[in-house]
Parts: C-alpha cells; sequence; structure tokens
C-alpha cells in the first residue's frame, strides 16, 4: 500500500469546490471581470485592487497575488464587514444585509 499522498489537481480543486463545497465559480469569475474591465481596455499587464495584483495577458487575467509582499490580511480579518466592506465604527451601506453600526 503507497504511503504517497494524493496528488489533487488544480482542476480537481476546482470542481470540488465549485460541486462539493458549492462555491458559485461564476459569480466570482464575473467579479473578476468587474474589477479587471477598465485596465484591460486600456491594454494595463496587472491592476491593483483592494490589495491585490491581477495580472493580465491581453484580455486574459492570469493570476491574482497579493500587492505588497509583507503578509496582509483580507478585508473581512481587519475588522471590515463581510457584506458591504466598510470599516469599523461606519455605518453598514443601506443594500448591506447588517443593521446599525460595523463593530
Ligand atoms: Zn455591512
Amino acid at each position: 500500500m503507497s504511503r504517497t499522498p494524493p496528488h489533487i489537481t488544480d482542476h480537481a480543486l476546482i470542481r470540488y469546490l465549485e460541486r462539493v463545497v458549492g462555491l458559485d465559480l461564476s459569480a466570482h469569475r464575473r467579479a473578476i471581470a468587474d474589477r479587471v474591465a477598465n485596465a484591460v481596455a486600456l491594454g494595463a499587464s496587472a491592476v491593483v485592487s483592494e490589495g491585490f495584483k491581477y495580472m493580465l495577458t491581453d484580455s486574459a487575467v492570469t493570476t491574482v497575488r497579493r500587492a505588497h509582499s509583507e503578509r496582509r490580511l483580507p478585508a473581512w480579518q481587519e475588522g471590515r464587514c463581510p457584506d458591504c466592506r466598510r470599516r469599523p465604527g461606519e455605518r453598514h451601506a443601506p443594500t448591506c444585509s447588517s443593521c446599525g453600526d460595523v463593530s
């Protein structure tokens, strides 16, 4: 019996996230497209959005990495509302599912 740990391909991992975990990958694909649309139209090779750098080749997004080398927490871990992304002490956005101030 082999003790080699199984290798999970990126394709298998994506299908797992989509079909087993239930992530709506098409919604995330649209979110990425919205973030990079202007940069693609301008012929940019990369765009930074909310601390992440989206690498572009022609109209394709080839990878996403942190914009800065130091470890940076995602916005929701910095106390921001995960829905409207407003900071602690600010009011939630009118379209946010939470009410009152962000704590
Ligand atoms: Zn909110």
